[in-house]
């Protein structure tokens, strides 16, 4: 299968040959023909599937099938976060350079009086955040009324981080006739009640089981000490001469103290979390992925949406409240089809929460440890609930997954990534999740 086999016009696939694309990924082969088809479509699809050129290629083709005049937007996409946005607006932008397509994007943090400049000359795409729209709509810098396709990008986040309110008053003042597409990770409960109010007969994809991590990772944990984790982790990036590696810590406080001692220990490293400007974090992130820092230390919510190309090696300093925030952190490496490495360093007192991320993933990680770190608290090996044993590999020490990353390309290529459910109503059901004490961007 090929992009131009799925009625993607010349230029469009032109931009995908030059960003390397191979093949199209699992869930571009599935939404591209739906949403060119002009139906709604609902997708499950977490950040590294490729999502995002899921639903880009073919808005891009749809807008330039029928060229309009306006001052637009004609497509209006939603995401949770700034750095989300400023993404998938890079794609936007790399992925029209053949196209006459204007776009842009506007979100909080930063001063609004540019962007309301760049609205007034017009365009074609806009991404934004909802509040920031909000704010730019009340200024009356934006209108709505051209609006033909609608993005909501990581709906799930969106509603986690309390966008419902902002998002239902965007989607009052859009156009009733329009073309809706909605991207989100999980289906809870709360996310099928606003598919419901919005999409009409929507075209249903899904390329990954939900909350699977990707087959090509290798995880591990290694039980430790609390009081001996910086150590451990200085240990882990200079003996693996680790040069890029992504860190999660769980509170914004925890990602400033370590990035401060892994400096002193001679590591660089920056920290980027929701407290940090915009532009500290963007400086962070364009430091990291240029290999002038090491090591980045992230919370959730500021790690979410990151698209770093290749990144070899996640590391859980701390592991997260909620076990599906795990898989997401954790689908950080091995994107696009490349394999990857995460370890956890788990002390005792975090023994319910690796339980926990044990019994969603349906296997036992394997425990491995290095000289001189073995935790004085032992941290349970079984996890409770029982995983399914003919899945459990490596249940102690040294045991193997230790081979190194076999990067392949650009290509997603192999399995089609699991599960697909067409128009499969199953499996997604209701298990609304969350934690009360998450970090706000
Ligand atoms: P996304 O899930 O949209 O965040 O995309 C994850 C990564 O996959 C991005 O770095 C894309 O550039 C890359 N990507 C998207 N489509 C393809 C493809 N068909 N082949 C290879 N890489 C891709």
């Amino acid at each position: 299968m090929s992009f131009s086999s799925l009625g993607l016009s010349e230029q469009l696939v032109r931009a995908t040959t030059d960003q390397g694309y191979e093949t199209p990924s699992p869930i571009q082969a599935k939404a591209i023909p739906a949403v060119l088809s002009g139906r709604d479509v609902m997708a499950a699809a977490q950040t590294g599937t490729g999502k995002t050129a899921g639903f880009t290629l073919p808005l891009l083709q749809r807008l330039a099938e029928n060229p309009r005049t306006g001052k637009g937007p004609r497509v209006l996409i939603l995401a949770p976060t700034r750095e989300l946005a400023a993404q998938v607006h890079d794609s936007v932008a790399l992925y029209s350079k053949y196209m006459p397509t204007k776009s842009a994007v506007v979100f909080g943090g930063v001063k609004i009086n540019p962007q309301m400049m760049k609205l007034r000359k017009g365009l074609d795409v806009l991404v934004a955040t909802p509040g920031r729209l909000m704010d730019l709509y009340q200024q009356n810098a934006v209108r709505f009324n051209e609006v033909e396709i609608l993005v909501l990008d990581e709906a799930d986040r969106m509603l986690d981080m309390g966008f419902i309110r902002d998002i239902r008053k965007i989607l009052a003042l859009l156009p009733a006739k329009r073309q809706n597409l909605l991207f989100s990770a999980t289906f809870s409960k709360e996310i099928r009640t606003l598919a419901e109010g919005l999409l009409d007969n929507p075209v249903q994809v899904e390329v990954a089981a939900r909350n699977t991590a990707a087959e090509s990772i290798v995880q591990s944990v290694y039980p430790v000490d609390q009081s001996q984790k910086t150590a451990l982790l200085s240990k882990l990036v200079r003996d693996n001469a680790w040069e890029q590696v992504l860190v999660f810590t769980r509170t914004k406080h925890g990602a400033n103290r370590l990035t401060q001692k892994l400096e002193r220990d001679g590591i660089t490293a920056a920290a980027i979390h929701g407290n940090k400007s915009q532009g500290a974090r963007t400086r962070a992130l364009a430091d990291f992925k240029q290999g002038e820092v090491r090591v980045l230390v992230a919370t959730d919510i500021a790690a979410r949406g990151l698209d770093i190309k290749q990144l070899p090696q996640v590391v859980n300093f701390e592991l997260p409240n909620v076990p599906e925030d795990y898989v997401h952190r954790i689908g950080r490496t091995g994107r696009a089809g490349e394999s990857g490495h995460a370890l956890s360093l788990v002390s005792a007192d975090e023994g319910s929460m690796l339980a926990g991320i044990e019994r969603l993933l349906k296997k036992q990680l394997p425990r491995k440890s290095v000289e001189g770190f073995e935790p004085t608290n032992n941290l349970p090996l079984k996890p409770k609930g029982k995983p399914d044993p003919s899945r459990a590999r490596n249940r102690n020490g040294n045991g193997g997954g230790n081979g190194k990353p076999a990067g392949n390309g650009r290509s997603f290529g192999g399995k089609p990534g699991g599960r697909s459910g067409g128009r499969s109503q199953s499996g997604n059901g209701g298990q609304a999740r969350r934690s009360p004490q998450r970090e706000s961007a």
